[in-house]
């Protein structure tokens, strides 16, 4: 068999030398797809094997023709890739990502393991509104090229249009995984990383472990047919609001309604609903049923219905005792959402605006609902939440805790975050502390 030497030492010596290891001893860590966090995690696992002067071939399988496409997706192509802010809380299981967290060491220049690595590949980055952190370049791109780089000079080996189907446990007559690819070909691995993302998470077969079924989040929302009424008419408008999803209790007589999230930002309409980043972010929490409140008056610092009496005083003097709600609302709101929304909740726009329409209106402007019929899209979905259930692996090393060299991370972990680099931010961390673990784990050592 052909074994590609470029990671274990320079020269003709290096090479003999590992060769002859490789022939004594030819162990390999599988890492199955080429995404964020399978680079990541082939990165750790080879450098580790090579801190510890021990020969293990690292290969990625991946199923696309090439490695880090979904890389350079991300961020509208930019590549929001990590959060100077991070609030580990806003990830859904929250504590298991600060065990996974702060199991990484942090690098010598006193940045966390994420930001350490990409410093120390090469990468120089700015930060924008909210922490959200994009490589100074501005292209997903310079991202995949220094981990790209990176990979060819551990020397890892790729083997693209590879797509697992299978992954079946060592077996008391034969210690090694077993790698089922969809083309019919067999693989061996002494260890294994599963870094397949969450869309085919539930395709592929890894031993009985359990999963959590995924399902699409981080997405645009669609409305009822009722309130699509509303959004159709403004499709492709931007406003920039704050929305809140809240849920209805009890029944519809004396039903209460809890709000559950607030996004402030751009929300944009569309002929199914919204979407807009505050939209993804509270899809992550939305059900049928629930009411998207949009609140058109954030800026405000007083009470709304005080605000529009005195608003109405002022343009009385303007336009005279006869101003319509158009008139009230004309420089506030875009005239088409204005009417768009009156009308909506069957307000004639042209009617005269009296003192004592202040509260209705003002309640209208603060919470225009809009019911939550699900997910509108899958596909323009971010994430997936569900994967391999948290219980089942152990956080510092991500490796099952029945499946020994078996290691699962990104999005096939039951992990997901909202938009801002947190997704991402958890696919190099995860990468990182399985790839190192799944060496380890050859090694017999433990930290
Ligand atoms: C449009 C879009 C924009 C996004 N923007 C951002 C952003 O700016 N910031 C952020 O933090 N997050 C963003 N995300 C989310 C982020 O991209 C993912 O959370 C992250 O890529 C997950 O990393 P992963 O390694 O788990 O999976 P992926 O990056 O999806 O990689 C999985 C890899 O495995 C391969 N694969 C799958 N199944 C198999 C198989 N059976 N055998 C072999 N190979 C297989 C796939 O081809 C793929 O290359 C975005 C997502 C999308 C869709």
């Amino acid at each position: 068999m052909h074994i590609e030497v470029r990671a274990y030492k320079q020269g003709e010596e290096g090479e003999r030398v590992y060769n002859v290891l490789m022939q004594a001893n030819e162990k390999s860590i599988a890492i199955i797809g080429g995404g964020a966090s399978g680079l990541c995690a082939a990165i750790a696992a080879a450098e580790r094997c090579r801190a510890d002067g021990v020969a293990v071939r690292v290969v990625i399988y991946e199923k696309d023709d090439r490695v880090g496409r979904s890389i350079l997706a991300t961020g509208n192509g930019r590549c929001n890739f990590s959060n100077a802010q991070l609030n580990i809380d806003e990830f859904h299981h929250a504590e298991f990502v600060q065990q996974a967290l702060d199991s990484l060491p942090e690098s010598p220049d006193g940045l966390d393991a994420v930001h350490g690595l990409f410093h120390r590949l090469g990468l120089v980055w700015r930060e924008e509104q909210d922490g959200r952190q994009y490589p100074l370049a501005n292209k997903a791109s310079a991202v995949l090229d220094v981990l790209r780089a990176r990979i060819e000079a551990l020397g890892v080996e790729v083997e693209t249009d590879s797509e697992l189907a299978a992954v079946e446990p060592p077996r008391e007559d034969f210690p090694r995984y077993t790698l089922r690819m969809r083309s019919g070909v067999i693989k061996r691995a002494d260890a294994v990383v599963v870094a397949c993302g969450g869309r085919t998470v539930s395709a592929l077969q890894v031993g009985d472990l359990k999963r959590t079924p995924p399902r699409p989040t981080l997405g645009p929302i669609a409305v009822s047919e009722k309130d699509a009424l509303l959004t159709r008419e403004l499709d492709n408008i931007r406003v920039r609001v704050s929305v809140s999803l809240c849920r209805k209790h009890g029944s519809a007589e004396g039903a209460t309604e809890e709000m559950l999230a607030t996004e402030k930002g751009e929300l944009l309409f569309r002929k199914y609903g919204v979407s807009g980043i505050c939209v993804f972010n509270l899809s992550r929490l939305a059900q049928q049923g629930d009411v998207l409140r949009v609140n058109f008056l954030d800026f405000l610092e007083e009470d709304a219905e005080a605000y529009l009496v005195q608003r109405r005083s002022l343009l009385t003097g303007e336009y005279g005792e006869g101003l319509t709600y158009m008139d009230m609302l004309r420089g506030l709101l875009l005239p088409r959402v204005a009417e768009a929304v009156l009308k909506a909740s069957f307000i004639n726009p042209y009617n005269r605006f009296k003192p004592a329409d202040a509260p209705r209106l003002a309640s209208l402007l603060t919470g225009c609902p809009l019911e939550v019929e699900g997910i509108a899209d899958a596909t323009l979905c971010q994430v997936r939440r569900g994967g391999f259930r948290v219980a089942d692996l152990d956080p510092r090393s991500l490796q099952s805790r029945t499946l020994h060299g078996l290691h699962v991370a990104g999005e096939a972990v039951d992990v997901d975050g909202p938009c801002g680099g947190y997704n991402l931010h958890w696919a190099w961390s995860s990468g990182m502390i399985a790839g190192d673990a799944a060496a380890r784990s050859l090694m017999g050592s433990r930290r």
